[in-house]
């Protein structure tokens, strides 16, 4: 059984600042070593549930966050980014289960740290008229695909906008939300133990997880962060002028609703 994990970094627990989650500084040093035992933990369980093969995709900014000789080695790691399929990268049908670890809420969220892909580009995003999250773009994008989505971890706002998307998965809390910077969180010890037994589950349940399958074509809507950037997006060809901060497309599937997020995000980088 081939499980794939797919790792954020701000549901870790002990993660509250952006500043965390940004290369160049000791705090976010720490915290990516906070993610990489979060994420050995995962695979341990998994291994224990019945795993025979572990891939892991850095899911994280510039996607270079877990220390690799930190991780597990019967564990392969996916570093870097730009690369097909964003968060879920080298996922195929041929895996048993997906595991989206330290996940957060969606932009527009009261979550730690929440937002959809970039909080530079999106005040909130629309997939088939319902809030999306990151969890709910991949998770339907691994769902296409036939693969379930089997385990989540992240705060308690994530649990509530996420956990039901995905009946049967497990989700493991490893904080609560006081806000968008605070947070009420296990000690990381905990949080590994947790992840571990609920890794395990989730794999031995793995086969029982239906996918998560949305409508396809789909619509895809983002409320841009700036007229400006909304006039941007609106530029490319076939997008959807709904107001002045709001662009959409109708995507012929989940994988093209998720590259038309990732270029609206990039081109946000460029606005000034
Ligand atoms: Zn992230």
């Amino acid at each position: 059984m081939k499980i794939f994990i797919s790792a954020d970094i701000e549901g870790v627990a002990g993660v509250v600042l952006p500043v965390q989650g940004e290369p160049g500084n000791v705090e976010y040093e720490h915290a990516r070593r906070l993610m990489t035992e979060e994420v050995n933990a995962a695979i341990e369980g998994a291994f224990a549930g019945g795993a025979v093969e572990v891939l892991v995709n850095d899911s994280h900014g510039p996607m270079t966050n877990l220390v690799p000789d930190l991780l597990d080695p019967r564990a392969e790691l996916i570093r870097g980014n730009i690369k097909p399929g964003g968060m879920f990268a080298g996922l195929d049908d041929t895996y048993s289960g997906a595991m989206c670890l330290g996940y957060h809420a969606a932009a527009a969220e009261h979550g730690v740290l929440a937002h959809t892909t970039s909080s530079n580009a999106f005040s909130a995003i629309r997939l088939n008229g319902m809030a999306a999250s990151e969890a709910m773009f991949y998770g339907a994008y691994a769902g296409a695909m036939g693969v379930p989505v089997i385990l989540l971890s992240g705060d308690d706002v994530t649990e509530r906008s996420c956990g039901g998307l995905f009946p049967g998965a497990e989700f493991v809390r490893v904080k609560v939300a006081f806000g968008q910077r605070a947070a009420r969180a296990l000690s990381p010890h905990t949080a590994r133990t947790r992840i571990r037994e609920g890794a395990e589950r989730a794999v031995r349940a793995a086969g029982t997880i239906k996918p998560y399958r949305i409508a396809e074509p789909c619509d895809v809507v983002f409320d841009l962060t700036s007229v400006t950037l909304a006039d941007v997006c609106a530029t490319i060809p076939s997008s959807i002028r709904y107001a002045p901060t709001t662009v959409g497309f109708k995507a012929e599937n989940i994988l093209d609703a998720i590259r038309w997020m990732r270029v609206c995000s990039m081109l946000s980088a460029h606005i000034r």
